[in-house]
């Protein structure tokens, strides 16, 4: 009180305070994600949710003969911030396979066990361009300078996962993606079985790599394995934690477990970013800017490095192979919280 020299000094100590007490609802409120409020992020899903849950595009996947069966009007939105606050609307409890977007894991957890050099020379990380079960892409280069996240690379990461034997590799990537997800992952058993026996071209893509030196375990095997991890059943929040264990440099922000190393994710974002939505991955990446992982079951995960990842389960797919639901509310959100990276507020 000495050093006070005057009322006014006071008056404005006082002033002071009472701002810092105004704004401490909202510092409160604020996320991990820097300057996101609560508030900001359910709005955004909740509108997303309103704008797109009566859109009747697309058609579920049918190549697989299970997911025709599938009930097209599942719809769920998740998003869990990089320090582990959840946020859902709607059906968040459905489940539907996973499909393509268990690359992402696999992928990673080959980077883990090889290093980011054996990928490129064993597998490559450039875009093909071409749909996710090309054969032409694999063929123009002889298995080479393909990718994790389309068939070929994909098949290929699972035949390099570590483990003596069939069991032991699947035994791995079923642990792998449950710490991801923070929990045990089911697997679809009637997907599984449909998929199995009819993955005629998945089995021919394997020995076509086979036959140019590029698959690294049994071909029947790893296709198999890699039809199984495709089957493994998720839903919107499964996939929303398994993004934001990316988001958050790859320790699980609900369950503090750290699953893969912060190199790893810094090399997993870039092909998810390049390839994550197959041949429309360009336009993916122009609407939204963020890496992201379509599956053929209707699921896509988007990464907003260091805030959040976000994810929804709508199966009806475009022509490409994604869901078109997912996109539309996934682009929505991130205009909405201005997360595009590219987004850049000029220095005046
Ligand atoms: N299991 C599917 C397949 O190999 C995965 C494809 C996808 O989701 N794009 O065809």
């Amino acid at each position: 009180m000495k050093r006070l020299k005057s009322v006014k000094q006071l008056s404005k100590l006082c002033c002071a305070l009472f701002f810092i007490v105004l704004s401490m609802p909202v510092l409160k409120a604020q996320t991990g994600t820097g300057t996101l409020t609560k508030a900001q992020i359910e709005a955004a899903l909740n509108e997303a949710y309103a704008k797109f849950k009566d859109l009747k595009e697309g058609k579920n996947a049918d190549y697989i003969k299970e997911l025709a069966n599938v009930d097209p009007n599942i719809f769920g939105i998740a998003l869990v911030t990089a320090d582990g606050q959840v946020y859902t609307k709607g059906d968040v409890k459905s489940m539907v396979s996973i499909q393509s977007v268990s690359k992402v894991f696999v992928m990673a957890q080959v980077l883990e066990e090889m290093g980011p050099k054996a990928l490129m020379d064993k597998i490559g990380v450039d875009a093909t361009g071409m749909r996710f079960n090309s054969i032409v892409a694999v063929e123009l280069q002889r298995g080479k300078e393909i990718n994790p996240l389309v068939n070929p690379g994909a098949i290929a990461a699972t035949s390099l996962v570590k483990g003596v034997d069939s069991a032991a590799k699947w035994k791995s990537i079923q642990d792998k993606m449950a710490e991801f997800a923070g929990r045990q992952l089911p697997i679809n058993v009637p997907v599984y079985i449909s998929e199995a026996g009819d993955n005629l071209r998945n089995q021919a893509i394997a020995h076509l790599l086979l036959a140019y030196g590029r698959m690294y375990f049994d071909p029947v095997q790893s296709t198999d394995i890699y039809t199984k991890q495709c089957a493994i059943n998720v839903n919107a929040l499964d996939l929303a934690t398994m993004a934001a264990t990316l988001s958050n440099g790859g320790v699980n922000p609900v369950t503090k477990k750290t699953v893969v190393s912060q190199k790893t994710v810094m090399e997993t974002l870039p092909v998810m970013a390049t390839a994550g939505l197959y041949d429309n991955s360009g336009i993916w990446l122009f609407n939204t800017g963020l890496p992201a992982k379509s599956g053929v079951g209707g699921g896509l995960l988007a990464v907003s490095p260091g805030k959040f990842g976000i994810a929804v389960v709508s199966p009806p797919l475009d022509a490409a192979g994604n869901s078109v639901k997912a996109q539309k509310v996934i682009e929505y959100v991130v205009e909405q919280l201005k997360v595009n990276p590219y987004w850049i507020v000029p220095k005046k």
